[in-house]
């Protein structure tokens, strides 16, 4: 694994800038690996991690280039919960973690560094420097993941009888008989213009 500032390069050149939300993000996917002894997650342990994000912001891109998870790999899932919190799952082990961002984190930033103005600045900093528990709530967990959730995953592709368009990864909802796409069965995200 890298050093924190490593990381925190990296993160910056992947993300545009540096933030807080990329230290937050950087220092929670350490501490993930770290507590399933995961080293080289881009590396000789790239097979064996698989990460669910809670929200999309600054600190999901951070996490992502710690992780070396990514969505078009299927190592990366996205929850859209809104929060900043991940959950690690190494696969070889059936071990995972969740580890959550404590909301007081950003009251203690200003009680550490009340001489800086910028909030940013002063969460930087401060994200930085708290401890791990000031920072994180950790939680073991078990995540059900299925066949068809790992990476390299292949299998069947179907049809949607109502729009006529592929589906892949048993993605399928199959109701009154018919297989139908998320978006036909009622679940779609747009209307037509
Ligand atoms: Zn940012
Ligand atoms: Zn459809």
């Amino acid at each position: 694994m890298k050093t924190l500032d490593q990381y925190l390069a990296d993160a910056e050149q992947a993300h545009g800038h540096l933030c807080a939300g990329q230290v937050l993000g950087v220092r929670l996917a350490m501490l993930g690996l770290e507590k399933l002894g995961i080293e080289d997650p881009r590396g000789k342990d790239r097979k064996r991690l698989v990460t669910f994000v809670e929200i999309d912001r600054c600190a999901t891109d951070a996490i992502a280039v710690v992780t070396g998870c990514r969505l078009g790999k299927r190592a990366l899932k996205f929850r859209d919960w809104g929060k900043l919190a991940a959950t690690f799952v190494d696969v070889e082990s059936g071990k995972a973690v969740r580890i959550a961002a404590r909301e007081s984190s950003k009251a203690l930033a200003r009680e550490m560094h009340p001489e800086i103005e910028s909030k940013n600045q002063q969460q930087m900093l401060a994200y930085r420097e708290m401890s791990e528990q000031n920072l994180f709530d950790v939680q073991s967990v078990k995540v059900d993941l299925q066949p068809e959730d790992f990476p390299g995953f292949k299998g069947e592709r179907i049809v949607c009888e109502k729009c006529g368009e592929g589906i892949n990864f048993k993605r399928e909802v199959r109701r009154e008989g018919r297989i139908l796409c998320r978006g036909c069965a009622g679940e779609n995200y747009f209307t037509s213009a």
